[in-house]
């Protein structure tokens, strides 16, 4: 029995999809201790955009801690919290015409949507949140509060309150206007509505099985809040850092959130740093009033500051990534067109395959394992295999990459024609 079976919690999930022991990654490759080399199509559930051991963001790490830099800070001053915050003002904000203030809530994803929930909470003095379905925003508790995923809302223990889900995009077969039933619920003072501090959202959904916002459905939530005097938080910890082509993915759509939170690629290396954008007027917290402990990750800030420098001084990525995400949409539509009953969907380098059950889309994904490819599944029920290379992946690696996920899909799914 190894000390994972003996000792780690049952809780643990990715490893029991791949049940080998992983040690060394470069770029778009993940190899196991045989020496078995996988292409990593997972790349940290958006957290390796700039793929595993990138040189030029390890270089500048390993030069950080030769010379003795500050690793932990909490939010004390440093030197490498100077660079990033110079760096993301000048590169990423500032030609996005972007004016927000940086607030470190902690490092993961979830501890940004909780600011982000509490600070919406604060300024409006209301309490309840819409959220949307089949949204994911982590699993501390409010952040579970408006997440869709029943499997992890039952995980709380406690009621999950003052989050009202409405329907995401295209949820209704654009059947129902996109808006009536919210609009109709905020006109009307019989309906029983609370009147909402914000509305999280997601552009695509990525846990939620890669479900594509339209940029004029984005547009369309934007001004209805503009109207109701709702706070608008656009929670971009997947699909930022350029996933979906643009840094953020809701340029797409022409707006300028109230809130954004950013997460797993904003450390560039897979190390862990959270931030919480926000407008300035809506800066009203007191100092400490919300803290942690891991909001100084110094080599975390050298790292995004590199990342930052290398990869969005121009739109080399951006477009690249564009280019990428065209190719392996074209893949997919293609499997989709071959196999009745496959979905094909995604923007930009967040692309997925929708299978008629969870049980395929864990098949295929297992035999695209079996093939040396790694890729999760997505969705309420599992049923989207995910695919999200590195946007630094290789054309080889892309065309490799796709052509085992068709050797997988014709594997499984080809004998059921
Ligand atoms: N928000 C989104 C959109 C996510 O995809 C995730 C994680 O997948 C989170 C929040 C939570 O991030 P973390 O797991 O770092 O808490």
């Amino acid at each position: 029995m190894s000390v994972f079976d003996k000792i780690e919690s049952e809780v643990r999930s990715y490893c029991r999809s791949w049940p080998v022991v992983f040690d060394t990654a470069v770029g778009s490759r993940i190899s196991d201790t045989d020496g078995r080399s996988y292409l990593d199509f997972f790349a940290g559930a958006g957290a390796l955009n700039y793929g595993h051991n990138n040189p030029v963001l390890k270089n500048a790490v390993i030069e950080y801690l030769l010379r003795d830099g500050v690793t932990h800070s909490l939010d004390m001053h440093t030197v490498a919290k100077r660079d990033f915050l110079e760096t993301f003002a000048e590169v990423v904000l500032a030609p996005r015409e972007l004016d927000y203030k940086v607030m470190f809530p902690g490092p993961a994803g979830a501890n940004a949507v909780e600011a982000a929930l509490k600070l919406a909470r604060k300024v409006t003095g209301r309490q309840s949140i819409i959220n949307f379905t089949n949204a994911f925003h982590g699993m501390t508790l409010g952040a579970l509060s408006v997440t869709g995923n029943s499997l992890k809302r039952g995980g709380a223990g406690i009621p999950l309150v003052h989050a009202t889900p409405m329907p995401f995009d295209n949820y209704l077969d654009g059947q129902t206007p996109d808006f009536l039933l919210f609009e109709r619920l905020l006109q009307d003072s019989g309906s029983g509505l609370n009147e909402p501090a914000a509305v999280i959202v997601e552009t695509v959904q990525g846990e939620g099985g890669i479900n594509v916002a339209r940029v004029e459905w984005l547009r369309a939530l934007s001004e209805l809040c503009q109207r109701h005097g709702i706070l608008l938080i656009f929670d971009d910890v997947q699909m930022g850092c350029g996933r979906t082509g643009p840094f953020f993915s809701f340029e797409a759509a022409g707006i300028k959130p109230d809130i954004v939170c950013l997460s797993k690629s904003i450390g560039g290396f897979g190390l862990p740093l959270g931030l919480t954008l926000l407008r300035p007027e809506l800066d009203i917290w007191e100092p400490g009033e919300h803290n942690g402990t891991f909001r100084g990750v110094n080599p975390a800030f050298v790292a995004a500051t590199e990342a930052i420098r290398t990869y969005w001084t121009d739109d080399t990525l951006e477009k690249s990534t564009l280019a990428k995400g065209e190719q392996v949409g074209r893949a997919l539509a293609e499997l989709a067109q071959a196999y009745p009953g496959l979905q094909a969907r995604g923007r930009g380098l967040a692309r997925g395959l929708r299978f008629e059950s969870g049980e395929l889309a864990g098949q295929v994904c297992r035999a695209a394992f079996e093939r040396g490819l790694l890729m999760e599944t997505a969705g309420p029920d599992g049923e989207v295999a995910k695919v999200m290379p590195p946007l630094t992946v290789s054309d080889a690696e892309l065309e490799e990459g796709l052509v085992v996920i068709a050797a997988a899909v014709q594997a499984t799914v080809g004998g059921r024609r």
